[in-house]
């Protein structure tokens, strides 16, 4: 059996990288949502980490790692967003050039943001384009080194440090919630788990409209499709990766999925009830326990809160079109 990309080893090290700059986020809970599933729910929120989602993580952890020369010339990546915004953000801090590949259509607030911490954008059609193609030949004409967004070791240990915080403050869980995309957050969060509590339950949660991930766990490969057609534009992945794929097969339990209707319906109970603004990506876990895709009655339950970034107007037109 050939080695896996990561083990607990690795998510102990990337947290000891980044305890003093990524924020230790809350774990908050709801009598209403613990009401309405039958479950203890606890919900890790890193729609208050650093860059308002979780990719800060492994995007400070890979860049920490570089070696001087890799620091001097600068990093590259693709993302539909919130990785952009860990690594620009990141990059900043250890001092590093940050140039971004992103679509077009990316929210104008992740565009913004990403600016905003100090990288070059450059910009490319989702529908028509390769991001990875174009992330490739500007890492070699410019000597940059690229970090994706999420088949990357160093990225995927970065995601598990949420979960290691999570079981270290809650002691025992039955069960774990992760929404999926392209995998770098599920096998880093399944990996931390398993290690400290083989008995929890692991289940990655992708949109309905792009099941890839499902297909690929069941079929036990790679399954590729078009951009799939969701709000979820965080999971908006064609295919896990080559690094994930293997880990997820191995530590994760099965894979769930949610529609739009429900990840607005889930939008709505963070805002409502519990003040707190989740992107739909972010919304995946707790949609899939809160439509009832499983049942955890009577179970601790940890749902990762993976994003919050969130154009105000977007969300009040998401919300208007669900009536
Ligand atoms: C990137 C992202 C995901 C999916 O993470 P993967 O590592 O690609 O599976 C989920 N939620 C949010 C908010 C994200 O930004």
């Amino acid at each position: 059996m050939s080695q896996l990309a990561i083990s607990f080893d690795d998510i102990i090290k990337a947290h000891e990288r980044i305890a003093k700059v990524a924020h230790r986020t809350p774990v908050l809970t709801s009598g209403t949502a613990d009401a309405l599933t039958g479950a203890q729910v606890f919900f890790k929120c890193e729609n208050f980490q650093r860059s308002g989602a979780f990719k800060f993580r492994g995007a400070y952890n890979a860049i920490a790692q570089f070696s001087a020369e890799q620091r001097a010339r600068g990093v590259v990546t693709f993302s539909s967003g919130n990785h952009a915004q860990g690594i620009a953000l990141s990059a900043r801090m250890l001092g590093v050039k940050a140039v971004i590949v992103m679509p077009t259509d990316a929210p104008a607030i992740k565009v913004a943001a990403t600016r905003g911490y100090g990288a070059e954008v450059v910009l490319y059609d989702r529908y028509t384009e390769d991001r990875e193609a174009i992330g490739r030949q500007l890492a070699e004409q410019r000597g940059l080194t690229l970090i994706p967004p999420y088949d990357h070791p160093h990225v995927m240990a970065g995601q598990g440090t949420l979960v290691k915080e999570l079981i270290e403050e809650l002691g025992e869980l039955d069960a774990l919630l992760v929404p999926l995309g392209g995998g770098g957050l599920l096998s880093g969060c399944a990996t931390a788990a398993k290690a400290m509590l083989p008995a929890c339950q692991v289940f990655g949660v992708e949109p309905q409209a792009g099941n890839d991930g499902q297909q690929s766990f069941r079929t036990g490969q790679i399954v590729h499709i078009d951009t799939p057609d969701t709000i979820a534009d965080g999971a908006q992945t064609q295919h896990l990766g080559n690094y994930t794929f293997p880990v997820i097969q191995q530590r994760v339990d099965d894979i769930l999925t949610v529609d739009d209707g429900a990840l607005i319906d889930a939008m709505k109970f963070f805002a409502g009830r519990m003040k707190i603004l989740v992107e739909p990506t972010g919304c995946l876990g707790a949609a899939a326990l809160f439509s009832r895709q499983i049942d955890l009655t009577g179970k601790k339950v940890g749902v990762v809160i993976s994003g919050g970034n969130l154009d105000l107007m977007r969300f009040a037109t998401l919300l208007q079109a669900a009536g």
